[in-house]
């Protein structure tokens, strides 16, 4: 059975209704030309299933996993059967071969319900991207088939604990040793750390510290089974707690040649250029968990009265819950955006840091204004809104800080204007 054959099966078992045909042509790729705000009927489908799945799977089972901190495999098993997981991998590896856009669409409905649970969902997807782009058919059909074959996720190895933002500072390194390359130091902040199958991890190759970032790393895949790899403890997070984040240690890992993505020296941009397919899917959850706050303010405000009548009815609260809006809006036009052009090979640096940085403020302070709304009970976790305002600060810092989407956002366009002058 094909995995369109198999999510057609699934989604028909969940009450909703699939044409396996529409499956091909989902990706946005088809809408070049003009612009267009509507989703096509797959994209309908698939926002309607993940919908459905968050209401009932999800929302219920939300808080008990920020309190516990429990890793939510069992509605990643789910997730993944329904074929909400793993959407971008190509037919020929047996995924459903959809587009970022695509992706977004079900990211949003995710992170409505947790974002902690989407960002386990995710970061396996930021994991898979350095193979989706960089991966030779062999590493494709190898590792990303594994994750399609059964409910296993990846993860993405860069952040070290003195390095983050300054990616040219890492210092876990690799060297040849005949047919091999041995890896050792120490990465931090790795979401799925724990749980994944494999990782993408980007070492220094050129000893040379005067290398230039685009030739000094090699970005490999590494097992999580294979001797000398140590997770450390799961961290207790600010929020999105659902999440496995834990830094890990590699001692002597040995890794074949054949484990290396496309040469030595090709890592940073590796790297770098999984942030154009990645960006796209965080600003879309940014905006989920930020329409959360609106429904959540609106419901809210119109149940509790102050002075007679409910809060709603005070100009002050309904601006509030008009400018939540305002953001909202704008947040998911700027993830459709950016996803719309990656999927149609348009460079979208701009545009992802643009929808990163942008729906990740707008998370913030939609999740500020929610709790201040909800008043004193705002700041209890009796109420959903304490929780969304914990979980909307990481956004502000994973896969490159606010700080450091204005540094991408603005030499873009200082280098766009130099070349016009
Ligand atoms: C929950 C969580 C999950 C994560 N998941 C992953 C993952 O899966 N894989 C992975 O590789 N990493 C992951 N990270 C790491 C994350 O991407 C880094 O924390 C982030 O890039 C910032 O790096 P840093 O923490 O070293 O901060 P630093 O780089 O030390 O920055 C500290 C502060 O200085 C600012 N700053 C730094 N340089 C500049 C500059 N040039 N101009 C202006 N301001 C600047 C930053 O914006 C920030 O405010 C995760 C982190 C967390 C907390």
């Amino acid at each position: 059975m094909s995995c369109i054959q198999q999510v057609s099966r699934n989604l028909i078992k969940n009450g909703l209704k699939i044409n396996p045909n529409l499956v091909k042509h989902s990706s946005s790729a088809s809408s070049v030309g003009g612009y267009n705000f509507a989703l096509n009927d797959t994209q309908k489908e698939f926002q309607d299933l993940a919908r459905k799945f968050t209401r009932e799977e999800i929302i219920p089972v939300a808080a008990e996993y920020d309190r516990t901190g429990k890793y939510p495999f069992d509605i990643l098993k789910k997730a993944w059967s329904l074929g909400l997981t793993n959407s971008h991998i190509p037919e020929e590896y047996g995924g459903m071969g959809m587009g970022i856009f695509d992706g977004c669409v079900i990211a949003e409905e995710i992170a409505y319900g947790c974002t902690g649970i989407k960002t386990a969902l995710e970061g396996s997807g930021l994991g898979q991207t350095p193979v989706l782009v960089a991966g030779n058919p062999e590493q494709k059909k190898k590792y990303l088939g594994r994750l399609i074959e059964e409910p296993l996720v990846a993860a993405y190895a860069v952040t070290e604990p003195g390095a983050g933002s300054d990616v040219n500072g890492l210092k876990t390194r690799a060297e040849k040793k005949g047919d091999e390359w041995i890896l050792n130091g120490q990465k931090m902040w790795i979401t799925n750390g724990g749980v994944a199958n494999w990782y993408f991890v980007l070492a220094r190759t050129n000893p040379d510290p005067k290398a230039p970032a685009s030739k000094a790393f090699t970005g490999f895949i590494v097992e999580r089974e294979w001797p000398g790899v140590n997770p450390g403890r799961k961290e207790i997070n600010m929020g999105q707690r659902a999440s496995d984040t834990r830094g890990i240690t590699f001692e002597d890992v040995r890794i074949p040649k054949e484990n290396v993505l496309i040469g030595e020296g090709a890592g940073f941009k590796i790297a770098m250029a999984t942030f154009d397919s990645t960006r796209p899917p965080v600003a879309a959850g940014a905006t989920g968990l930020a329409q959360r706050c609106l429904d959540e303010a609106t419901k809210y405000s119109l149940e509790r009265k102050t002075f007679g009548v409910p809060i709603a009815k005070h100009q002050a609260v309904a601006f509030l819950l008009a400018d939540m809006a305002i953001g909202v809006e704008t947040a998911r036009l700027a993830w459709m955006k950016s996803a719309w052009e990656v999927d149609n090979g348009i460079k979208n640096t701009l545009a992802a840091s643009v929808a990163k940085c942008y729906a990740s403020d707008v998370a913030n302070k939609c999740a500020t204004d929610a709790v201040q709304i909800f008043g004193g009970n705002g700041f209890n976790s009796e109420y959903p809104v304490e929780k969304l305002m914990r979980d909307a600060k990481i956004y502000q810092i994973y896969e490159g800080t606010s700080q450091i989407q204005r540094m991408i956002i603005s030499r873009v366009i200082i280098d766009k204007a130099k070349e016009s002058a």
